[in-house]
């Protein structure tokens, strides 16, 4: 396998100079060139997953990020604060790999949270373990939760995750629904081998007062074996929703919500389609993204990236931090670019980003 197929990162821009920022206001949010302002942060905590789901993980996992390279609790909550007091970031979601991998999780939301006065604190997890530590992480400040799960069906989910899991999965989700952080969002990839149960899921995730998202499978995956021609639209998943459910389109609320609401069955509940591929949402993009190795990632699919750890570890003022910072979204691509006939996928693979 070469190291692209691994997701190991490879980085174009030297991520050590400060980006170029020609044509920018001194304006003090983060603006990009294409006139988005990013208020949505998220920050990947670790490369590590007790999953190897096949649209995002090599089976053999990622190559490990040294213990020295991951970015402290301590920088973590640096990073929180001068993105909420300096940059105008409102929401901040700790992803991966998979956060509870991270034993001092609690110590990341706990110091995120002292900073952050008035942003939301969130998760995206698989659930796995959560059962044993949700109360500590609610405790320490974490406000939301999403848990990613594609089928409630147990042969599936064991062959699309390598992982024969889903009881730890619906024990991560009770005991979450119990420490109070409702409603909790279900993120599911569409996939060819779990379209079938789409529907089983969807009055799963009614019946047990979660709020379902699918989404459409980007080209992300470490064994880069995605192909635009084989990938599941939304059109396809609502073809198989509607033989059980009538969907009617609600409004969307939120304009840089990339999901579209789909009332079920008159509502009061939704479903969500992220149609990532097929109906890119990048003009309305508000995300700024942060790897685990602590460099800024403006875009899943750029592979310019800012290394704002070096900026922690010599010495630099919050100022120096938050200058960096900006012009790292000054430069944030216009889209994904998928569509394209010139469309290269981007080095780093999903895991190792942060989703
Ligand atoms: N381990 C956590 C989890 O699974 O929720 C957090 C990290 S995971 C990379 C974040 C999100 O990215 C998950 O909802 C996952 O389903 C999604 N994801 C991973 N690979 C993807 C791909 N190739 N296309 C679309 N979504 C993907
Ligand atoms: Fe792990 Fe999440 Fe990737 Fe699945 S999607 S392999 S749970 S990081």
């Amino acid at each position: 396998m070469t190291r692209l197929e691994l997701g190991i990162p490879a980085i174009r821009r030297d991520p050590t100079r400060p980006p170029p920022t020609v044509g920018r206001p001194n304006v003090a949010g983060l603006i990009d060139s294409h006139g988005r302002v990013a208020r949505d942060l998220r920050i990947s905590v670790t490369e590590k997953c007790s999953l190897r789901c096949t649209y995002c993980m090599p089976e053999e996992g990622l190559p490990a990020i040294a213990h020295d390279d991951l970015l402290t609790p301590a920088e973590i909550g640096r990073l929180v604060g001068i993105a909420v007091r300096d940059l105008g970031v409102r929401d901040i979601r700790f992803t991966g790999g998979e956060p509870l991998m991270r034993a001092d999780l609690a110590e990341i939301i706990a110091r995120s949270a002292s900073v952050a006065e008035g942003a939301s604190l969130s998760m995206t997890t698989n659930a796995i373990g959560l059962d044993h530590r949700v109360q500590s992480l609610v405790d320490a400040g974490l406000t939301r939760i999403n848990v990613s799960l594609d089928t409630i069906d147990r042969t599936h989910f064991a062959s699309l995750t390598r992982r024969d899991r889903l009881p730890a999965v619906f024990a991560g989700i009770r005991a979450a629904h119990a420490a109070g952080l409702t409603p909790i969002k279900i993120n599911a990839v569409l996939m060819h081998e779990t379209l079938d149960g789409a529907p089983d899921l969807l009055e799963w995730s009614i019946a047990n007062g979660c709020r379902l998202r699918f989404i459409e499978q980007m080209p992300l995956d470490a064994d880069a074996t995605w192909v635009r021609e084989q990938m599941v639209a939304a059109a396809e998943l609502l073809d198989v929703l509607g033989s059980r459910f009538t969907l009617t389109n609600a409004h969307r609320e939120d304009p840089a919500a990339p999901a579209e609401e789909w009332l079920v069955d008159g509502g009061p509940a939704t479903v969500g389609i992220i149609a990532a591929v097929t109906r890119s949402f990048c003009g309305d993009c508000d995300r700024t993204r942060i790897t685990a190795e602590g460099t800024v990632r403006s875009c899943l699919f750029g592979d310019d990236e800012t290394d704002l750890r070096m900026l922690l570890r010599n010495g630099s003022g919050d100022e120096v931090i938050a200058d960096w910072w900006r012009a790292a979204m000054w430069g944030k691509q216009a889209d994904h670019g998928i569509e394209r006939a010139d469309f290269v996928r981007p080095l780093r693979s999903m895991g190792a980003i942060g989703g």
